[in-house]
């Protein structure tokens, strides 16, 4: 095979093997190494049913990859928000006039393994159980570790691309080589996930086809619908002050908060102890690069670029740009370096814009969805 056509990929996750698949469908030679087991055998890690929101911008590169149609047989649409309002009452706020405007809930790991599969079917070949330790940029060759043994596996590459997740270890490894220009901004509030189950007539216990947010000022709770009629539910609080993840430590504690702030959440979630002090408790923050690439040897996308804040549910979806705005620079350019430079050079400002408005999202999620003002504004939109 033609050297120039052959390419290395850190992680398949959602980025890695959409990217991968693009590649491998344009006739490129692709390996993917993931630090993690192969889902479709041992399950996805973490078993909880955790769901995204997928909007047009991922869908578009779910078709090209030819993978659409089977992500949207297990997807449950969202017409809009479902506001729950401190006294129990409810309102409906549409994304779109109608349902040609709408988003969608995924499963990650059904996701995942769809992505898996059909990259695997476009002739990908992917490595499981192979986490990147270090990279020797000079001679172009790979050190990956098994997380099981702690073996260690070495590969020759072409180009590395980061599709590594917030905590690239790729990202780590260029940046001993140049200044990436790399800063983290804590958001001050963190996250948990909790369950809403089935009904006991196995139907959903709420209204399916929204996303259901809680607003409470300075915190929230939103919960989105699951195929299998549950609920993933993700109580965001600050980490310091009333109420915060500092304030509410125990299951008994998160009892109280709902009992006071979501009352008609709370009996939807009966294992709300259990899931509260099981399930970990996640930071946000958002992770900005002025340079996303080295010279044609390796480059960052998706989150190992631009983590951000998740209250515009578009990190998944601006990852899923970026695969295919670089597979179709490396499809045009065949001197790596640029195609590189051409990619950040289109993403980069596009991902700023996407981070900064997920920040501007939690406030008018948190804060704005039940004001008055907003509500009239909102009723006179839709009028
Ligand atoms: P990841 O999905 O993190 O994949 C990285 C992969 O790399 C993983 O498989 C990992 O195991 C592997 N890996 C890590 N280190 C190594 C290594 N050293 N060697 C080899 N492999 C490695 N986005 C949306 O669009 N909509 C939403 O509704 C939404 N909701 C969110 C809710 C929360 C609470 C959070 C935290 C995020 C949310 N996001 C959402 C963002 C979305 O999860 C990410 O943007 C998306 O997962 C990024 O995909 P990725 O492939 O870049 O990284």
């Amino acid at each position: 095979m033609d050297t120039d056509r052959r390419i290395t990929i850190v992680g398949a996750g959602l980025a890695g093997a959409v990217l991968a698949t693009l590649l491998a469908q344009r006739g490129w030679g692709v390996d993917v190494y993931e630090k993690r087991g192969d889902p479709r055998v041992q399950g996805y890690a973490g078993g909880r049913s955790i769901n995204l929101a997928l909007a047009e911008r991922g869908r578009h590169a779910l078709r090209l990859a030819g993978a659409d149609e089977a992500v949207m047989r297990q997807a449950v649409m969202m017409r809009g928000r479902m506001v729950h309002f401190l006294d129990g009452r409810t309102d409906l706020q549409r994304y779109g006039r109608d349902d040609s405007e709408v988003i969608w809930s995924v499963h990650r790991g059904e996701l995942n393994v769809i992505l898996l599969d059909i990259a695997q079917h476009a002739g990908v070949r992917l490595h499981f159980h192979r986490g990147l330790e270090s990279v020797d940029f000079a001679a172009r060759r790979a050190r990956f570790v098994d997380p099981r043994d702690g073996s260690a596996h070495e590969a020759q590459f072409v180009s590395l691309v980061g599709a590594d997740g917030a905590g690239s270890a790729l990202r780590a490894a260029m940046a001993r080589q140049a200044d990436l220009g790399e800063r983290t901004e804590y958001l001050g509030h963190s996250y948990k996930e909790l369950e809403i189950p089935p009904a006991p007539d196995g139907g959903f216990r709420i209204e399916p086809n929204a996303l259901h947010v809680w607003p409470r000022g300075r915190y929230m709770c939103i919960a989105l619908p699951n195929d299998e009629r549950t609920f993933t539910v993700t109580l965001f609080l600050p980490n310091a002050g009333e109420p915060s993840f500092a304030s509410v430590r125990s299951g008994a504690d998160a009892r109280a908060l709902f009992a006071r702030d979501f009352a008609d959440a709370l009996p939807l979630i009966p294992d709300l102890e259990r899931d509260f002090e099981r399930n970990p408790t996640g930071l946000l923050a958002t992770l900005y690069l002025d340079r996303w690439h080295l010279a044609g040897e390796a480059v960052l996308l998706g989150d190992a670029a631009h983590a951000m804040v998740p209250f515009h549910g578009q990190g998944m979806n601006c990852a899923f740009e970026d695969c295919v705005a670089l597979a179709g620079h490396l499809d045009a350019q065949p001197d790596r370096a640029a195609a590189f430079a051409a990619f950040q050079a289109e993403r980069l400002p596009n991902a700023r814009a996407i981070q900064a408005m997920a920040l501007e999202n939690y406030l008018e999620m948190r804060d704005r969805v039940d004001d008055d003002d907003y509500l009239l504004q909102r009723a006179l939109e839709r009028a």
